[in-house]
């Protein structure tokens, strides 16, 4: 099925798992479409797990500088418009790590975040390399853990979580702890309400494979949803409408086989 344009088309993507592949983080395999989407001058907007500091380095290597983009899981998103920088989403994330090592101290929950470990850790961890894993740790609004206890003390970590108007999510390889009023969903809408008030409207078309991508695909006009590392599959509320693509391919495959559903 080919997509209907009422507006130009904008792509949301996330990368681990989507665009990046899950184990080696290239994109080869979408370099076709890359190419087509930036000769086409489509807006190609990440919306990932990853830090900002992670994000501009790759932006430059595929030609998107200021490109906007979500970072965090939506804890931050920055555009640039009209010459000026946006941002969404507050640098809390000393206050947030404090308060997790607090709840640790005082429940006994088992869990091990990124300011717990050592970049040599978060690169065993991710299979980044020691330079880009330290690129990860720049954090400022989220924090990603490893949860390393019961099932019935996740429940109640996540109670306790939500009563300090905290909320997790999942994604292909941490859970990622981060304020209620964050999220990729709503850091899309904050970005589309930036672009609607400079005059800027699009027809919209995500891609993602994680749990955490759900509320982003659930905005989005056009969904593709991922072949997924997660353990939790990605369940959307919309109607599985002809606008929802499920790829059969994981990562940069089932990336381009989902642009290649909907686009011409
Ligand atoms: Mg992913």
């Amino acid at each position: 099925m080919v997509m209907t344009l009422s507006h130009p088309l904008m792509v949301v993507t996330d990368l681990d798992g989507s665009l990046l592949d899950h184990h080696t983080y290239r994109w080869d395999n979408a370099l076709s479409w890359l190419d087509r989407l930036r000769a086409r001058e489509v807006p190609l907007v990440f919306c990932s797990s990853k830090t900002a500091a992670e994000i501009r380095p790759l932006q430059a290597e595929m030609g998107l500088e200021d490109a906007p983009f979500i970072a965090e899981n939506g804890a931050r998103a920055s555009c640039l418009l009209d010459g000026e920088r946006r941002e969404f989403g507050q640098p809390n994330y000393g206050a947030l790590c404090a308060f997790l090592r607090q709840l640790r101290a005082d429940s006994g929950f088992r869990f091990t975040g990124f300011a717990d470990a050592t970049a040599q850790q978060v690169a065993d961890w991710t299979g980044l390399s020691l330079a880009n894993a330290r690129l990860a740790m720049q954090r400022e609004a989220a924090e990603s853990l490893i949860w390393r206890d019961s099932e019935a003390h996740f429940a109640a970590f996540r109670q306790r979580l939500q009563q300090a108007g905290l909320q997790l999510t999942e994604g292909g390889r941490f859970w990622h702890v981060m304020p209620q009023e964050a999220g990729k969903g709503l850091a899309l809408a904050w970005m589309l309400r930036e672009f609607a008030m400079a005059g800027q409207t699009f027809t919209t078309l995500g891609l993602g494979d994680g749990p955490n991508d759900a509320p982003m695909l659930e905005l989005v006009d056009y969904a593709v949803v991922i072949k997924g590392h997660s353990k939790t599959p990605v369940t959307l509320m919309r109607d599985a409408s002809s606008r929802v693509y499920y790829a059969t391919a994981p990562g940069p495959t089932g990336w381009s086989e989902g642009l290649s559903h909907f686009l011409l």
